[in-house]
């Protein structure tokens, strides 16, 4: 069989919580809570079973959900979407990335995509036979900034989708409203599409807020917006994502959607919107884990490695180099194995395994764990 994607092997997701598992060791590799989620949400999953909520949802989503769903992005971002055509609830965001790429990228079209950038980027675009322009992040010691100018220079006439991810996997930097000017500076008045990953929404730190493309007008009119509800509701097992987007990039969207998964389970989409009924239960998720990234930030501190900026994401990256100058991935692995504590070698969120001495620690984890895995860092 020839394959469609010669340089896919297993994601390093997968490849370090196994090598974890193998060493026992803690793992802050792979991006999932340690704890549970509100017990109030498995009740809305149970009372909707007995519901009867356990057949096909419409192709679109159930809803209940589609409806939370406009209401919360209207109340935090200010943009109304169409319950009916421009929300579809997709299998977590994976699904909605891909589908969204699959949609509106022809073979021979040019997509931007920044990097470090996440790991089904490169692959969705593989598949729909478009050509990856990467553009790498500047990188200082004031952490990771998009270099637009770069970006600008990159457009050609076959561009078709720019893809932009806030908060940002892995670096933890944040988009800010300057960021959303120079993005729409450069496609205005093109036909160049939008794909803005944004799972990580409810988890922006130190009073900023998140700045999504739905905020802006000439953004938004262009763009596919995509979240997780696996992120905000410590449920990433249960993949369910949504995307919003104009009608008539929806519909295109729907075509894809409706022979890739047709829909996504029942009772998880009414229980979440059960669940959204409550007080918005996000509104605490940024004190929630600013608590925990500043125990971990405390706790590394006094080591040998250095802290990047953390604005947003349950992620932080540290340079090691005044610890070792092995490769990421190495690195890595050696902290795994003998430091016993699971680590993402950043390199792995480039095409080219660009080597900048960083790894990416998960704080998605209760505190003892966060306080075991310190305890061994600071041996180091
Ligand atoms: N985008 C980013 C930036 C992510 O970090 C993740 C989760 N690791 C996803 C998309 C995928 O989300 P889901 O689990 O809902 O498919
Ligand atoms: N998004 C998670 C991370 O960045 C991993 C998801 C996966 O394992 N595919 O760690």
């Amino acid at each position: 069989l020839q394959t469609r994607l010669p340089a896919v092997g297993t994601t390093v997701f997968t490849l370090m919580s196994a090598l974890a598992n193998e060493h026992g060791a803690v793992n802050l590799g792979q991006g999932f809570p340690d704890f549970g989620c509100d017990p109030r949400l498995l009740d809305h999953v149970n009372d909707a079973m007995r519901a009867g909520h356990n057949q096909y949802p419409p192709m679109t989503g159930a809803a209940p959900l589609r409806n939370a769903i406009a209401d919360k992005i209207a109340a935090l971002y200010g943009h109304r979407y169409d319950v009916a055509s421009e929300i579809t609830v997709t299998a977590g965001a994976t699904q909605a990335l891909t589908t969204a790429v699959l949609c509106c990228v022809h073979p021979g079209d040019e997509v931007i995509v920044i990097e470090p950038a996440y790991d089904s980027y490169l692959p969705a675009i593989e598949l729909a036979g478009g050509v990856a322009v990467t553009v790498a992040m500047r990188f200082g010691e004031d952490g990771y900034h998009v270099p637009w100018d770069a970006v600008a220079a990159a457009v050609t006439p076959r561009t078709r989708l720019i893809i932009v991810n806030t908060p940002h996997n892995p670096t933890g930097s944040i988009l800010q409203a300057a960021d959303l000017e120079a993005l729409a500076a450069i496609v205005d008045g093109t036909e160049i599409l939008i794909l803005s990953d944004e799972v990580y929404e409810h988890m922006v730190y130190d009073g900023q807020r998140h700045e999504s493309v739905s905020r802006h007008p000439v953004l938004a009119e262009r763009a596919f917006v995509v979240s997780s509800f696996g992120k905000t509701y410590h449920v990433t097992g249960w993949k369910i994502g949504y995307v919003a987007a104009p009608a008539a990039m929806t519909s295109e969207f729907r075509k894809v959607h409706q022979y890739n998964v047709f829909s996504v389970n029942t009772p998880m989409q009414h229980a979440i919107a059960a669940y959204m009924d409550d007080p918005q239960p996000y509104r605490g998720l940024p004190a929630f884990y600013q608590r925990k990234r500043d125990l971990f930030r405390e706790g590394l501190a006094g080591t040998r490695f250095t802290l990047l900026p953390a604005d947003g994401t349950y992620f932080q990256c540290v340079r090691y180099d005044a610890i070792s100058s092995m490769k990421e991935t190495d690195f890595a692995k050696w902290l795994t194995a003998e430091v016993k504590v699971a680590a993402i070698p950043v390199s792995a969120f480039y095409r080219d395994a660009n080597e900048s001495g960083v790894v990416r620690f998960c704080f998605a984890k209760q505190d003892e764990t966060l306080l075991t895995a310190l305890e061994r860092l600071q041996r180091i």
